[in-house]
């Protein structure tokens, strides 16, 4: 049986850039991954409704019985819903009162297809938020050790965004930002004039092109990104990182290949190999590999290690510390507020820019005032007019009626809170040993709860959106109130935390397991905190930094 040089378990937002980074440097690598492959040719971003069977609306018997979970999310529509898992396939089971919604795709490039692609840097209030607090572990890193990996990714796969030099925020390596329209201009400026020095509106960074980069096209505002892009503009793996591993000539990319667990040699303490479950035939096979990068999502390569027990590891591989599995966190979402905006009525959007505004977190920041709750959050949001769909709320009927809706309707804003969880040892994922999904593989049970500090900062956020729209003179103000389960933000980390101790994480400061030398982890499993930032840049950065110390440590025979 061939040995390889490097596994890599999942060709996702993590999975494509070890493949990329370990192949780069020679490294004979394959990848495992569990779903079917997927090519350009598969993308349906330009397919109109009427061209749809269900005219855009959903097949609703089939995600009813296939897809209950999935079709929680907003990208599970009649285009995209191939790219979300079959929840009976592939099914999890929750804590009692304990409702958290697993948000995925298995096919080959994962959640990178249908991503809404902000990015955003941590900086060192990030890192060093849980040793400030007393809360959890510390960070092993600090924002000096990621930063030249941030450059690393985003130089590969091009982020436009404004530089705004904020030391909560720190600006990356932009394209030219997208604009903001109008709304959005008169929002800033009111924001600008009544919070200076405090809260700043401006264009999300994103992971979309605004000038052609590395051989990708620029955006031409089409506007459905999460159903693929045929002109490669946004980052996703197929369009950037597995094409540059394929082009080295040293990537074995095997589809199908729905991996069990991973072989524990007792006598070198290493893994020497992974068992996979062929996804089509069912079969079991085993594959051997000198190094094992595990980037098969934060839940799903921790359900991986705890499927992997040995004797020597009965609570699961790599899990002496018996952190594995537990302080899951996810972004709470549900704060925030809309209202009706007085923007010029004579103008409106052009196009489909696939982005909105951030408003970086400006709560409980070094020198500021203290709020009731730790921690804090950004928004996400944007102006528009309403369109012809607001007809259901429009008095009237006959020619007239369609004549009205034939105008744009009223300037609405909204600001949607992404809030940072705290990790907590409460909350955890185990092995359900009474269910076992399409392949035979004991499924996970997940057990995972938001605490009032979560909950507090969401309702401080409905608040300061409110305030915000308010001092902009908007009317018809509505303050979230309803927050988001967890699963919901798809943000889900924290299940092999980085640490700095072996006793208290899973993994040290280069994503590599305490107990065994040559596992690696770099997905979402491995963050210690969560921030409010979206986190898939410091997942890829994480794992760019691992891969080049993988490739080291191999280079100098410690592996
Ligand atoms: C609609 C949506 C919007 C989002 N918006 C943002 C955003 O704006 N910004 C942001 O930062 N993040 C966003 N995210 C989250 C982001 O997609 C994830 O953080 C990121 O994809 C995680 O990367 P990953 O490599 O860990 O997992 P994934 O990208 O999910 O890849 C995991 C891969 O592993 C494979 N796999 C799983 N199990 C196995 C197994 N047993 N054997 C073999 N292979 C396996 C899967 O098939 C998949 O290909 C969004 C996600 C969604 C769905
Ligand atoms: S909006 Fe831009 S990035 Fe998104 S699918 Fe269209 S062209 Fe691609």
């Amino acid at each position: 049986m061939k040995t390889y040089d490097a596994i890599v378990i999942g060709s996702g937002m993590t999975g494509g850039w070890a493949a990329k980074e370990l192949t780069e440097h020679g490294l004979e690598t394959l990848v495992l991954e569990a779903g079917p492959m997927v090519t350009p040719a598969d993308y349906v971003e330009h397919v109109p409704p009427w061209e749809m069977k269900f005219r855009g609306l959903g097949d609703r018997k089939k995600q009813l019985a296939r897809q209950p979970i999935q079709k929680e999310c907003y990208a599970c529509d009649e285009w995209s819903s191939k790219f979300f898992v079959d929840d009976i396939d592939n099914p999890y089971t929750t804590a009692d009162g304990k409702p958290f919604l697993w948000l995925r795709g298995r096919h080959v490039a994962g959640r990178s297809i249908m991503w809404g692609r902000q990015v955003y840097r941590w900086s060192d209030l990030d890192f060093e938020g849980n040793l400030r607090d007393g809360i959890a572990v510390d960070w092993p890193i600090r924002y000096a050790d990621i930063a030249p990996w941030y450059d690393h990714v985003e130089e590969f796969i091009g982020i436009s965004g404004e530089a705004l030099g904020l030391p909560q925020l720190p600006d990356g390596r932009f394209l030219k930002p997208m604009d903001l329209n109008c709304g959005e201009v008169m929002m800033r400026d009111v924001i600008a004039k009544h919070w200076s020095g405090e809260r700043v509106l401006t264009i999300g960074r994103c992971a979309v092109l605004t000038e052609a980069h590395n051989g990708r096209a620029a955006c031409h505002y089409c506007g459905y990104c999460e159903r693929g892009c045929i002109t490669l503009s946004y980052f996703n793996s197929i369009n950037a990182t597995l094409p540059a591993a394929r082009q080295t000539g040293k990537m074995t990319l095997r589809t199908d290949s729905v991996v069990h667990s991973l072989i524990y040699d007792r006598k070198k303490n290493r893994v020497s190999g992974v068992r996979v479950i062929d996804g089509v035939t069912k079969h079991a096979l085993e594959f051997r590999g000198r190094v094992v990068f595990l980037c098969a999502s934060a839940l799903e390569s921790a359900r991986i290690l705890l499927n992997s027990a040995t004797p020597e590891f009965p609570a699961g591989l790599a899990n002496s510390s018996g952190e594995l599995g537990h302080n899951v966190m996810d972004h709470i979402m549900g704060g925030g507020a809309t209202g009706k905006i007085a923007a010029p009525a004579d103008r409106n959007t052009v196009g489909r820019r696939p982005n909105g505004i951030y408003v970086p977190r400006f709560r409980n920041l070094p020198g500021g005032p203290k709020s009731p709750f730790l921690r804090g959050y950004g928004f996400q949001g944007g102006a528009s007019r309403a369109g012809w769909w607001r007809g259901t709320d429009l008095p009237g009927f006959g020619a007239d009626w369609k004549r009205q809706l034939e105008t744009p309707g009223d300037w609405h804003m909204s600001f949607s809170g992404f809030g940072e969880c705290l990790p907590r040892h409460e909350n955890y994922l185990e092995i359900d040993r009474t269910k076992t999904d399409a392949w035979g593989i004991p499924v996970i049970r997940i057990s995972v709860a938001y605490s009032d500090n979560e909950r507090a900062l969401m309702e401080d956020s409905s608040l300061a959106a409110a305030e915000m729209l308010a001092a902009a003179g908007a009317w018809d103000i509505e303050p979230g109130t309803e927050f988001s389960p967890p699963g919901k933000a798809i943000h889900e980390m924290g299940t092999a935390r980085m640490g700095r101790d072996p006793r208290t994480s899973v993994l040290n400061a280069h994503n590599q397991a305490w107990d065994i030398p040559n596992l690696f982890c770099t997905d979402g499993a491995c963050m210690t905190s969560s921030a409010c930032q979206n986190p898939s840049i410091t997942y890829m950065a994480l794992t760019a930094r691992a891969a080049n110390y993988a490739v080291d440590a191999m280079k100098r025979n410690e592996l």
